[in-house]
């Protein structure tokens, strides 16, 4: 079946972004990929096994579901670990599986401990903190209760990690907030260690933790957007700039491709409108193409008269309202554009490109947004 879009995802892209991650991270971190939202789009399953080709062999979930599928695919039996919702009812099988998760509340840890009782195999958790983010994690005045809970079921629990979340390490606006956090995570840690309760790995790094603030490289690192080649901000990018090598100047590389074809293409007498409504009335004669991707494929409204997309190497705009499963753009200047040709929403066309941060500088949609609004049925297919 032809599709009305598809997407590429660059193997050898994703390798530079691992090689310019471990160099910049160091030998004696272990990196974690995050792969929620059905891994920032690119499908779980494509990069679970990209990312054991180049070594890793640790993934971060946001629920059992995926960390389920990341199970699954694995060859190297890598280690999962969930960090946000696990039903309690989905504990048995977690457990079983062996996948370890976060623990930041009293019902969650003692259903834990329950099953694993109940099984005779230890539950791998990671005890989360609140130092600031204010979503997740035992507070402060939690501990004493942690540790004493945590000390009696030693011989049911494997202490895997101790760890917190950056509320926005990717804005220097955030600045005076997370360096609290860091503080507060020190805190809770050196409180811990000083009950004799350690951890396997103390880990609190995202992306932009990790490539702003070197001190929250710790054990081990949880890295996403920056593995699919995305700065989590231009401000991380623009932070980091002077202290790349002249030589690899823009290190992380886009692994993603989105491309479509024309479906057909129309002639237009200038005073007609185009599409629904009366957004946009043809200031002259015009050809336009109808390209079969809408809101309802992940293509935004919002990009309604402000979207841009490349045909014969051109970067042309998007004429009228996004529908939910087509938009028309301007061929008018183009040469004999025809039924069937390549249509570049994200990539590479010749010499012109569409990065995933335009998006963002036309419609405010971040990075994370745009990529995990793709829908899981457009066919995805692994490239060198
Ligand atoms: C999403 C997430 C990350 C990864 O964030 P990136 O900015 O994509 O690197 C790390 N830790 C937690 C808890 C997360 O939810």
């Amino acid at each position: 079946m032809h599709h009305t879009s598809y997407i590429e995802i660059s193997k050898s892209a994703y390798q530079k972004n691992i090689e310019f991650l471990k160099s910049d991270i160091g030998p004696k971190t272990e990196i974690s990929i995050v792969v929620k939202g059905n891994a920032y789009g690119h499908g779980i399953e494509n990069i679970v096994p990209i990312a054991e080709e180049n070594g890793i062999r640790h993934f971060s979930t946001f629920s059992a579901d995926e960390a389920l599928r990341v199970h699954q695919v694995s060859l190297h039996n890598s280690q999962v670990m969930i960090m946000g919702m696990l039903d309690n009812s989905d504990l048995e099988e977690i457990i079983i599986k062996g996948i370890s998760f976060y623990v930041f509340e009293f019902d969650r840890l003692e259903a834990a401990i329950e099953t694993a009782k109940k099984l005779n195999i230890k539950a791998k958790i990671h005890i989360e903190v609140e130092t600031g983010f204010h979503r997740t994690g035992f507070e402060w005045d939690d501990r004493d209760w942690l540790a004493k809970i945590l000390k009696e079921n030693t011989a049911f629990l494997e202490m895997k990690g101790f760890c917190t979340h950056y509320a926005g390490a990717e804005s220097i606006s955030n600045y005076v907030r997370v360096r609290r956090q860091i503080k507060e995570y020190k805190k809770f840690r050196k409180w811990f260690t000083a009950n004799n309760l350690t951890f396997e790995k103390y880990h609190t790094a995202c992306s932009a933790a990790t490539l702003s603030y070197p001190e929250t490289i710790m054990d081990m690192v949880r890295i996403g957007i920056a593995s699919y080649g995305l700065w989590p901000t231009m401000e991380t990018y623009m932070y980091r700039f002077q202290s790349l090598p002249e030589s690899n100047k823009n290190p992380l590389k886009r692994l993603i491709s989105w491309k479509s074809s024309v479906m057909n293409t129309k002639s237009v007498q200038m005073g007609e409108f185009i599409g629904y409504g009366s957004s946009y009335m043809a200031p002259r004669d015009m050809t336009v193409a109808l390209i079969p991707i809408g809101y309802g494929h992940g293509y935004s409204r919002l990009l309604s008269n402000q979207g841009k997309v490349l045909i014969h190497g051109n970067m042309v705009s998007v004429v009228g309202t996004v529908t939910m499963n087509s938009i028309a753009v301007d061929v008018t200047d183009l040469e004999s554009v025809q039924k069937g040709d390549e249509v570049v929403l994200v990539g590479y066309q010749e010499d012109k490109e569409i990065t995933v941060a335009s998006f963002g500088e036309s419609t405010q949609q971040i990075n994370y947004e745009l990529l995990t609004r793709l829908p899981q049925d457009i066919p995805r297919r692994v490239v060198e």
